[in-house]
C-alpha cells in the first residue's frame, strides 16, 4: 500500500492522536532502509520538479504544522536536498504582524501560494487560526469554529486552479519534545532555538492535542489531505514525508509544455 494512503487522514473516522504511537515506522522497517528510500525519493523529486516548472500549469503546496520542536525545520532542511531553489517559496508564518492582523486570516496566505510551476512549503500555516488562537482564546470560539469551513473552501480554489495541496502533521510525543527542549538548552549552537515561552505551550500540550485532531479530521478533504507522521524518529519523518511528496508528483504526471515552433525548421549555425 502507497504510504500517502496509510498515513492520509480519514475524515469519516474519528482520529485519535493518542492512538498514533510517535515512535512507530509504518511501511518502513528500518533506519537504513529510510535512508536509502530518502536518497530515492529526493532524486526523483529534483526530476519531477523539474517537469512540474517545465509544464507551467500547476504547483504543489506542502503544509508543515507540528508542535515546537516537532521537527518542521529539519524536514524543510531534507526535502530541500530534492528542490532547486528557483522553483521554490519556504514561508514562515509568525504572531501576525499589525497589517496582516488587520486583515481576514487568510490574506497573509493567499499571496504566497505557490505559483503555475513552483512548489511553495509553508512552515506553520493558517491552521495557526484554529490551533494557537483556540487553545489562547484569541477570538470567540464562534469565529474560530467556522474557519474550518473558511479553510475548506479557500484550499477547494486554490485546488481548482491548479494547486496541489499535501498537509503534514508531524506527530511528537511529549516526551521527545522534553527531550528536544533539553538538548537545545544543553547545546550551545543550538541555544538560539530555545525559547522559554515554548514551556508555557508544554503545559497546553492536551488542548493542543484536542485542536488537532478536530483541525486534522474537519480539513482533510478529497481536494487538500492531512497526514500524521509519525515523527519521534527523525529518519522515518524525513522518508515517510518525501516519499508522499514524490507519490504525489507522480500522480500529477507534469510534462513539459510543447515548444510553439517546430524543432525541425530551425538551424543553429
Ligand atoms: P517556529 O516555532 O515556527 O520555528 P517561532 O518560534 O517564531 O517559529 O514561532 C512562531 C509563533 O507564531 C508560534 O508560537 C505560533 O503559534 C505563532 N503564530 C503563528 N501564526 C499565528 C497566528 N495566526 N496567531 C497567533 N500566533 C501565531
Amino acid at each position: 500500500m502507497k504510504l500517502s494512503r496509510r498515513l492520509r487522514v480519514d475524515p469519516d473516522r474519528k482520529l485519535s492522536l493518542r492512538h498514533v504511537e510517535p515512535r512507530s515506522h509504518p511501511g518502513i522497517r528500518t533506519k537504513a532502509e529510510a535512508e536509502a528510500q530518502l536518497q530515492r525519493s529526493l532524486t526523483r523529486l529534483d526530476e519531477l520538479q523539474f517537469d512540474l516548472y517545465a509544464e507551467g500549469q500547476r504547483s504543489l503546496l506542502i503544509v508543515l504544522q507540528a508542535m515546537d520542536a516537532g521537527g518542521k525545520d529539519g524536514t524543510i532542511r531534507k526535502l530541500a536536498m530534492g528542490l532547486n531553489p528557483q522553483g521554490c517559496l519556504v514561508t514562515s508564518f509568525k504572531v501576525p504582524s499589525d497589517e496582516e492582523a488587520a486583515h481576514d486570516f487568510l490574506w497573509r496566505v493567499h499571496h504566497v501560494a505557490p505559483e503555475r510551476g513552483d512548489v511553495g512549503i509553508f512552515n506553520r500555516s493558517h491552521y495557526e487560526d484554529v490551533l494557537v488562537v483556540r487553545v489562547h482564546d484569541l477570538v470567540p470560539k464562534a469565529v474560530w469554529s467556522r474557519r474550518f469551513d473558511e479553510i475548506n473552501a479557500f484550499e477547494h480554489q486554490l485546488a481548482d486552479s491548479g494547486t496541489r495541496i499535501l498537509k503534514f502533521y508531524l506527530h511528537i510525543s511529549r516526551d521527545e519534545q522534553r527531550q528536544r527542549l533539553q538538548d537545545r538548552l544543553d547545546d550551545p549552537r543550538k541555544r538560539w532555538k530555545f525559547k522559554p515561552s515554548d514551556l508555557k505551550e508544554r503545559e497546553h500540550w492536551d488542548a493542543y492535542m484536542d485542536a488537532y485532531e478536530d483541525a486534522l479530521r474537519k480539513c482533510s478533504t478529497p481536494w487538500a489531505p492531512w497526514f500524521v507522521i509519525p515523527a519521534d524518529r527523525n529518519w522515518y519523518r524525513n522518508s515517510a514525508v518525501a516519499q508522499i511528496v514524490v507519490e504525489a508528483l507522480e500522480d500529477m504526471n507534469p510534462k513539459p509544455r510543447k515548444a510553439d515552433f517546430d524543432p525541425r525548421s530551425i538551424t543553429i549555425v
